[in-house]
């Protein structure tokens, strides 16, 4: 207990955050108190973010008011770990929780056009653990893509690649292009013939050659894992390339960025070969109590991208071409400039002549626009914590309903913040104005398509 309160300990997280949190705390004249006090921060976010602002974070997406309240469900304080089924589970009284499950994972196999399909991950992250488990040892080679590129630490050595013991080696990649370098990959992959290539972007603007990449590595038996968690919904919009029709073995996914529901993972595969060590590897190795009101909340979810999914992916991306070409007309250098800006949810921005991008996303927070900071594929290691980009993603505010048009103004917004110095809080105004015009949340079964 004494440990907890000695002066020099060693904090990772902001230390004045934790002070004031004890501060609030200290403050309070009992334990109710401390509770509320929770409540309201959580209610300062729903107004702030959740009502005021234009929320341009390419990984996250709101979602409909019944998968929100499906997340609340009595469902989710029950305890159900294992595979489906009355004698694969541990505990009894989970008849209703199989059909839930079950219903989720058929949903996910009809709208992702596969096979196989797990449910079972909290998030994407605990997704591409399984597939490195499920698929290769400690000590194999694995190609992933480098951060400035858009690689995501899951994949590398600092996340769980890197600590299971996986030896990483960089795909490599045309920094102009934004996609692999695929004459380099023929010459580069059999030097170190990987077991596993694995393919995930944070970054993620064109399509990638995956059928080209699957036949190079097939030489070996090396497997293509397709780590979609930025593109999943797309995926299944049919608004990108289909990893898994292309030759990919595996693909992973976020469900709560273009997906648009409830943060958490998923696997979607074809192989029947990998089912048994993929979903063993779901459980017992990743997965236990693995929160079925999310599971729940993720069926309905994909039974609304079944219904509109199309339209709201396609809209999606027009929005983030509009969005990108909107800011280059503006002044704003924009990657793949050169072939359309973008085929995602994304438009990344060189805002390096601009203050770099944790100024320029910290100022246009305080115009209540919200973006990230991003590396760009120049980017050097010293450069990480103050990257030269900003990613800018489209999901929120086309589920609000807004169009072209609206890319047009927003990005008026977004030049009058970084290009013409303009002060954040003179745009604040017209940021919320625009944000209250549109307070419906479209694509979902209670509200349909947006007016045309
Ligand atoms: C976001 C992301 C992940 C992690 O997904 P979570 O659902 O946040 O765990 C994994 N890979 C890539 C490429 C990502 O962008």
């Amino acid at each position: 207990m004494n440990e907890v309160v000695r002066p020099n300990r060693i904090e990772v997280h902001d230390r004045d955050a934790l002070a004031t949190a004890r501060a609030v705390l200290d403050a309070c004249a009992d334990a109710k108190a401390m509770g509320e006090a929770v409540t309201a921060a959580v209610a300062r976010n729903a107004q702030w973010r959740g009502a005021d602002c234009i929320n341009l974070l390419a990984p996250e997406a709101p979602t409909s008011p019944g998968v929100r309240a499906l997340l609340a469900a009595e469902i989710g304080t029950r305890a159900a770990e294992g595979h489906i089924g009355p004698v694969n589970r541990w505990f009894a009284g989970t008849r209703h929780i199989d059909e839930v499950e079950a219903l989720c994972v058929e949903l996910l196999k009809q709208h992702f056009r596969c096979a196989y399909a797990d449910h079972r991950m909290c998030a994407s992250m605990v997704g591409n653990a399984v597939v490195y488990t499920a698929l290769t040892q400690p000590g194999d080679v694995v190609m992933t893509a480098a951060q400035p590129i858009g690689g995501h630490s899951s994949n590398r050595l600092d996340g769980p690649a890197g600590a299971m013991g996986r030896k990483i080696v960089d795909i490599p990649f045309d920094p102009e292009e934004l996609v692999v370098d695929i004459d380099l990959f023929r010459r580069s992959a059999p030097l170190v013939a990987p077991k596993l290539v694995a393919l995930g972007l944070s970054m993620t603007l064109f399509p990638q050659p995956v059928a080209e990449m699957k036949k190079v590595i097939s030489e070996w038996g090396g497997r293509l894992f397709f780590d979609a968690a930025h593109q999943l919904g797309l995926v299944g919009g049919r608004q990108f390339q289909d990893p898994l029709a292309e030759g990919a073995d595996i693909m992973t996914g976020s469900a709560g960025k273009t997906f648009s529901g409830p943060q958490s993972g998923i696997i979607v595969w074809d192989d029947p070969d990998i089912t048994e060590p993929v979903t063993t590897a779901v459980f017992p190795v990743w997965a236990a109590t693995h929160q079925v009101n999310r599971v729940a909340a993720l069926a309905l979810a994909t039974a609304e991208a079944i219904a509109f999914g199309d339209a709201l992916q396609a809209q999606i991306v027009k929005n983030a071409q509009a969005l990108a070409k909107a800011l280059q007309e503006r002044g704003i250098p924009m990657l793949g400039a050169h072939k359309g800006f973008t085929t995602t949810h994304q438009a990344i921005a060189d805002v390096r002549k601009y203050g770099r991008g944790l100024k320029a996303a910290q100022t246009l927070e305080r115009a209540n626009l919200i973006v990230n900071k991003n590396l760009l594929p120049s980017d050097r290691k010293e450069d990480w914590d103050f990257p030269g980009g900003l990613r800018i993603g489209t999901i929120e505010v086309t589920r609000f309903g807004m169009k072209e048009r609206e890319m047009e103004a927003i990005a008026e917004m977004i030049a009058r913040v970084i290009v013409r110095g303009e002060k954040p809080e003179d745009v604040r105004n017209d940021a919320v104005a625009l944000r209250h015009s549109f307070p419906t949340l479209y694509y979902c079964f209670e509200h349909g398509l947006p007016p045309a």
